[in-house]
């Protein structure tokens, strides 16, 4: 089975920061660098509801029409993954609203919770008396990213999945 829109793919990934910059020429090869993220170290794939915003569009848009066993890499720009560096994000948090607020240093990410009963990651920018400054842009934003995946499994979405928006392990329930 072909990997497209309203089927679930489970696939193993591993993200480093691209050795590619903008004008093509290489920077370094980004091989030897310690991944972002890896699903192979955590032992599980990924599982994703294609057609459903559940991806990054570069790497949605590379899946598409993959059956299980391929493996390839990609280059996904910022504007296909998590999109430019947006200046005016910085934004100054009282202390108490962090519950490791004294333990934060910058470059360090926290999630700091919302007026609306949200959760937002945001890096720590400036760490002040009773203060803290943090960035709001996401960690990966501006960055050209590196996946390394391979399919492990493709199969058609249950329609409880489709109405919900995303893929559920083993096509049951939450
Ligand atoms: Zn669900």
């Amino acid at each position: 089975m072909k990997a497209a829109k309203n089927t679930v793919v489970s696939f193993h990934y591993t993200l480093t920061e691209s050795g590619w910059t903008e004008n093509g020429l290489v920077e370094s090869r980004a091989d030897d660098a310690p991944p972002l993220d890896s699903s192979r170290e955590r032992g599980e794939p990924m599982l994703a509801l294609l057609g459903h915003q559940q991806l990054v569009a570069g790497v949605e848009r590379a899946l598409e029409g993959r059956e299980a066993g391929e493996r390839f890499e990609i280059d996904v720009s910022p504007a296909d993954a998590y999109g430019e560096r947006r200046d005016g994000m910085i934004q100054r948090v009282p202390k108490k609203y962090f519950h490791n607020g004294d333990r934060l240093k910058p470059g360090m990410q926290t999630v700091l919770r919302t007026r609306e009963g949200g959760q937002r990651l945001v890096t720590v920018h400036k760490v002040g008396m009773s203060a803290i400054d943090v960035d709001h842009n996401h960690p990966l934003a501006g960055k050209t990213l590196h996946f390394d995946i391979e399919v492990t499994a493709v199969r058609a979405a249950t329609p409880e999945e489709i109405s919900h928006g995303h893929a559920h392990p083993d096509g049951g329930h939450h």
